[in-house]
């Protein structure tokens, strides 16, 4: 009896201690304000692009060793900065390709201040955030893990702020958008009557239920076989950015004639990307399926992966249609911008989103200057016109959703 009754006292203790210390150890509170004390950095633009925070701006001055710190009571954690001296100013980002930077996954729960720092003769010297743009917040929600999800607020108002806590993911939030390319009138590619739409369909109903088995939150941008519009409510653009996605697959299927012998399969990647993701599809799509890797060389920059931009005849295309439709040819698109435009356009202004609402006569993309934005890729996994590779198309779909699975968890765990 007597036992039981010190067992109780210790059971009844360590769930006190547990619910103390959750409450107040792993939540420490942010009195960090910066004064007129502190230094000054001009911030000229700070995004969010799939998982990913950045920032960037100047201080007017030379300064070395700089660093960002989320700083607060109880912590100063610090991340590396790019900088470089020019013009009497020294220049800062966080990143030098959109889908590296802060990885917002990994940042402990709590608030903080976000400044510069670096130390000079044993001094440490802070900078306080000073915002120069447009954008005065933006609102991330974690990836799904075991049910749950932090939301992430980060705030400029006369300093930068980051907030991370526990929360409900919203019921139209998602973590990742499948995107099965065509469908209604508009068929893709076709062959012996098997056609593109409705075989990008039936992948991304799978990979659907796939991610989902692995605790993802997944949406589709169209879950039947009808033409959905490319811009305006509900379309294939606007959906990845109204459900804050972390991530979008668009499939489909490919066909052209210099491949119909083989076939293979194809990653498309927006510019100043890694090429991560798509190394680890290539790897997984070998390992699982009997697909042979694509031969194409146009686009190509490593095996199986590819990056396609604007062309001079792309742009002046644009701009021909800008002075037809009456309006003026938006200087963003250039050689530099991504040319499909699934993967370019749910990027708002990292990817150099385009489609503006100066075309009056068809609606464009509304979230084209979004500071927030969703992290890309295009896959044509297959050639239809090869009749050896649409047998693996039609064969080996739970093979190419294993793959692809696979590689998402990847990617998303440990990338
Ligand atoms: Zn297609």
């Amino acid at each position: 009896m007597k036992k039981i009754f010190i067992f109780s006292i210790i059971v009844i203790f360590l769930v006190m201690f547990y619910t103390f210390s959750k409450n107040s150890f792993s939540l420490p509170k942010n009195n960090v304000i910066p004064n007129d004390n502190y230094e000054k950095a001009y911030v000229n633009s700070f995004t969010i692009y799939g998982r990913f925070f950045n920032l960037e701006g100047f201080i007017s001055d030379k300064v070395d060793n700089l660093i960002l710190v989320l700083k607060n009571d109880l912590s100063e954690d610090e991340y590396n900065l790019i900088t470089n001296y020019d013009n009497e100013q020294t220049n800062f980002k966080t990143n030098d390709l959109i889908n590296t930077g802060i990885n917002l996954e990994n940042i402990l729960e709590g608030e903080y201040t976000i400044l510069l720092k670096t130390i000079k003769e044993e001094d440490t010297i802070y900078y306080n955030l000073i915002n120069q743009t447009k954008y005065s917040n933006l609102e991330y929600y974690t990836l799904t893990k075991n049910n749950s999800n932090n939301k992430i607020d980060i705030t400029f108002n006369n300093y930068l702020t980051l907030t991370n806590k526990k929360t409900k993911l919203p019921s139209d939030y998602y973590d990742i958008i499948i995107d099965p390319g065509h469908g209604g009138k508009d068929v893709g590619a076709n062959k012996n009557g098997y056609y593109e739409s409705k075989i990008n369909l039936e992948y991304a109903t799978k990979l659907k239920n796939s991610l989902e088995s692995i605790g993802y939150k997944v949406k589709l941008t169209r879950d039947k076989d009808i033409t959905l519009p490319n811009y305006g409510d509900n379309s294939r653009v606007s959906v990845p950015y109204e459900t804050k996605a972390k991530l979008m697959l668009s499939i489909h299927q490919n066909s052209g004639v210099g491949q119909i012998n083989q076939g293979g399969f194809e990653v498309y990647v927006v510019n100043h990307t890694n090429y991560d993701f798509g190394n680890i599809l290539v790897k997984n799509i070998q390992k699982y399926t009997s697909s042979p890797i694509s031969k194409n060389v146009s686009y190509k920059i490593a095996p199986g992966v590819y990056l396609r931009t604007l062309n001079q005849n792309d742009l002046e295309e644009i701009k021909k249609d800008a002075l037809k439709n009456n309006y003026i040819p938006y200087e963003k698109a250039t050689l530099d911008s991504t040319y499909y435009f699934m993967i370019r356009e749910v990027g708002g202004i990292i990817t150099n989103s385009y489609v503006d609402l100066r075309n009056l006569e068809k609606p464009g993309n509304i979230y084209y200057d979004s500071n927030h934005g969703t992290e890309a890729y295009l896959l044509e996994l297959g050639y239809m016109n090869s009749t050896s590779n649409l047998k693996i198309i039609l064969e080996e779909k739970d093979k190419f959703v294993e793959a692809i699975t696979t590689s998402v968890k990847e990617y998303l765990e440990n990338n």
